[in-house]
């Protein structure tokens, strides 16, 4: 290993730009001894870099801004069931993570049998309607074709109808670009009016904030990368007592340390090595930085020197979508007296309330989840949190008498307003794919880059999984 020529006036000039916009200029600046690899980030993909740089013999040490390891998996272990706020469900080509958790010998359970057993009942307008009523109901202005599909599932039907890849990891593959165009277009080229496209895909967004920002061609990658791994056994895994257990258990594994409650404000590098300077003033220095965060995080990071200018651009202009859920714990079961189903798809600011039937041994719903995306998560996000959980409850009560007085809200996430997230993850607008997609995970000298967005075959925890394992390989050089 190279030893580092980073000199103090440097390090300090760096440390004393980063630190004084974060206003934190009086702290004292701590420089700590230099390691093989720095990774920012205790998230899935930063943690799997560590671990597999570790097995191949690299010092290996770990910064993360929370108090917390998991970083987009979060276990909310003071709820009935320890219902998700973050990363879900583990499904059968999660290659990496079904890996990993046998290797760790992490306990999972397989709950596809159990989740969401009862179907969505839609709430437009305040009125019930039941799946049956659904087909021939006055509001369902479907094409003739898609009358018989609960809304919420036209985007996705329409999608695998007119997915145009051979192999979903067409995607990346820059003659692809014809299809990185919007979501709106392909519903516009199949005849869907715009009051059709508002209520199959802008009123419940489940990607994005409305069709127009959304790339069909990440869509119809994610349609095929799903489709993968249909037809085998149903496979929903999450680890028992919470999926953060998976993050907290790797970073057990690790020998080398990780550090929580170090915001990273700034890196430098130059030919001798690396450093990672902290809002509270510390510095870690290493040969190798692997940096594995989100990108509207990366937006307030100073790097030097500075990234590629198409890298830049990503990192300022690929939006993480807003979204924001409060979780419920019914007093009593309200669904058993009026006889509907707990799941409902709603026009309300509760967006998709979900029923969590996270018990071993049961069927009973555990908690209920509302999931608010895209524009509904913003209006929920523009009020207090407790004004906005107050809000989801009475817009619940008044849709659904019999919940009246019967549901608590002890929890609230708006992953917008993370300052460690940024939103839900990375939804490329249409033409960002061909534009962004490669840059964002390009090597930067002794900077790597991994985490969700950058991941090329897999989505979301996979895709994380995927994207530390390429980071540790770039620096192993294979
Ligand atoms: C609500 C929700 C539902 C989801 N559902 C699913 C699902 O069902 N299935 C699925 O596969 N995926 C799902 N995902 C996606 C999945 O959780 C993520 O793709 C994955 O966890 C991302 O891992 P990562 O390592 O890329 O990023 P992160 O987990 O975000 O890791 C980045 C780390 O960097 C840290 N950090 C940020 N800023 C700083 C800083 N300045 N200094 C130091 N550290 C910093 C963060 O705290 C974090 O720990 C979901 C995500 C959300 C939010």
């Amino acid at each position: 290993m190279q030893s580092s020529t980073v000199t103090r006036r440097t390090a300090l000039a760096t440390a004393g730009a980063a630190v004084a916009a974060t206003g934190l200029a009086s702290k004292p600046l701590r420089a700590q001894n230099k390691t093989d690899v720095l990774v920012i980030g205790a998230g899935l993909s930063g943690l799997n870099a560590a671990l597999l740089l570790e097995e191949q013999g690299f010092k290996v040490q770990v910064i993360e801004g929370r108090d917390r390891i998991g970083g987009r998996l979060l276990s909310l272990r003071d709820i009935p069931g320890n219902p998700e706020a973050g990363g879900n469900g583990i499904g059968s080509g999660y290659g990496r993570m079904i890996d990993t958790v046998e290797r760790l010998e992490i306990p999972m359970l397989n709950s596809a049998g159990r989740a969401q057993i009862t179907p969505f009942e839609l709430y437009l307008d305040g009125e019930r309607i039941s799946g049956e009523q659904w087909p021939t109901h006055p509001r369902n202005i479907l094409p003739e074709a898609f009358k018989a599909f609960s809304p919420r599932l036209v985007p996705l039907v329409l999608l695998r109808q007119t997915n145009p890849l051979a192999s979903f990891e067409d995607w990346y593959d820059p003659k692809s670009k014809p299809h990185d165009i919007s979501v709106y277009d392909v519903f516009k080229k199949n005849g869907f009016t715009d009051e059709q496209i508002d209520l199959t895909f802008n009123l419940n967004v489940s990607y994005g904030t409305s069709a127009h920002d959304v790339s069909a061609l990440m869509m119809w990658f994610n349609d095929g990368w799903v489709a993968s791994m249909e037809g085998g056994p149903p496979t929903q895994l999450s680890a028992i007592g919470g999926n953060m257990t998976i993050p907290e258990t790797m970073a057990k594994a690790l020998n080398g340390e990780v550090h929580l409650e170090r915001e990273v404000v700034g890196v430098r590098q130059d030919d001798g090595g690396a450093e990672v300077v902290c809002a509270d003033g510390t510095i870690y220095k290493a040969d190798h930085v692997v940096c594995s965060l989100p990108l509207p995080v990366m937006r307030y990071i100073k790097f030097d020197p500075f990234l590629p200018s198409v890298m830049s651009k990503g990192i300022a202009m690929v939006p993480y979508f807003p979204m924001t859920q409060v979780h419920l714990v019914a007093k009593e079961p309200f669904w058993e007296a009026d006889g509907w189903s707990p799941d409902m798809w709603t026009d309300t600011v509760a967006g998709h309330v979900i029923a969590n039937r996270h018990n071993i041994d049961n069927t009973d719903v555990t908690s209920l989840t509302t999931w608010a995306r895209g524009f509904t998560a913003l209006k929920l996000d523009q009020v207090d949190p407790e004004e906005a959980k107050a809000w989801v409850v009475s817009e619940l009560e008044r849709i659904r008498p019999s919940a009246k007085g019967k549901i608590e809200a002890p929890y609230i996430k708006s992953w917008l307003r993370d300052p460690f997230a940024g939103g839900d993850y990375a939804v490329w607008e249409p033409g960002q794919v061909t534009e962004f997609l490669h840059a964002v995970g390009q090597p930067h000298g002794r900077i790597h880059f991994c985490g969700e967005h950058t991941a090329l075959s897999n989505r979301g925890m996979e895709g994380a999984m995927e994207s530390g394992e390429r980071a540790a390989f770039e620096i192993m050089n294979i």
